[in-house]
């Protein structure tokens, strides 16, 4: 089977696609699509050409328009406040005895950057656990909010800037191996890439999101002009 890139043409090895999720990624423009409607044979029987919704979210048709809520809430979040537990637990105690047993000045100061990794991490932690990130989409414009807990990336794009929607992987190497997440990006009308949804753990998780809302404004997937490359 030969496959390309819808984003860039780019011809997309075998190593690159999965035929049991119909889901192929691109080694040029790191893209991930789905392949199922191009390659009906591909798919085991009884799979369904949309991606399945994932776990967390939730899809509302509201008067105005289209309403996407996920939620965060992870183990790994779980696993993050078990850490700051310790983390914080730890600084208190130091900070309790540097301040009752009137410890010298470099005792205070000397953790005030573990101080501001235990508030960062902890409130990640927090938000992890009690947030949910709206996606609505209408005719006019579609918005990302992130909510309870203020967070970065809250957008609101007219409808009418948006020419293409897809999804992206990024790889991180860090010290416990490589790490993988999945966002969700819109090709602006002036060829400008912008993020809407980041770090989802799964390509499932950003493949929904473009389906739902492709699906939902009438935007055909298709090779994006301009980012066409010769093959
Ligand atoms: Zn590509």
């Amino acid at each position: 089977m030969k496959l390309n890139c819808p984003h860039c043409s780019w011809t997309i090895p075998a190593e690159n696609i999965n035929i049991q999720t119909a889901i192929a990624k691109c080694g040029s423009c790191s893209a991930v699509f789905g392949f199922a409607d191009k390659a009906p044979g591909a798919v085991p029987f009884g799979s369904k050409r949309a991606v399945e919704m994932p776990k967390g979210y939730s899809v509302d048709h509201v008067g105005t328009g289209l309403e996407i809520t996920r939620r965060w809430r992870s183990w790994k979040y779980l696993a993050l406040l078990g850490f700051c537990i310790f983390w914080d637990g730890f600084l208190v105690v130091w900070y309790f005895i540097a301040f009752t047993k009137g410890g010298p000045l470099v005792m205070k100061l000397f953790p005030i950057l573990h101080v501001a990794a235990g508030v960062a991490l902890t409130y990640t932690a927090i938000a992890g656990l009690l947030n949910r990130t709206r996606i609505t989409v209408n005719t006019a414009e579609v918005g990302i909010k992130h909510f309870p807990l203020p967070w970065l990336g809250n957008r609101l794009v007219m409808r009418q800037e948006i020419d293409q929607l897809f999804c992206e992987e990024k790889i991180r190497h860090g010290k416990n191996g490589v790490h993988y997440s999945y966002n969700l990006s819109a090709v602006l009308r002036d060829g400008k890439r912008l993020k809407l949804v980041s770090g989802l753990d799964t390509p499932e998780k950003a493949l929904f999101l473009e389906q739902q809302i492709e699906g939902y404004l009438g935007i055909a997937d298709r090779p994006v002009a301009g980012e066409m490359r010769p093959v």
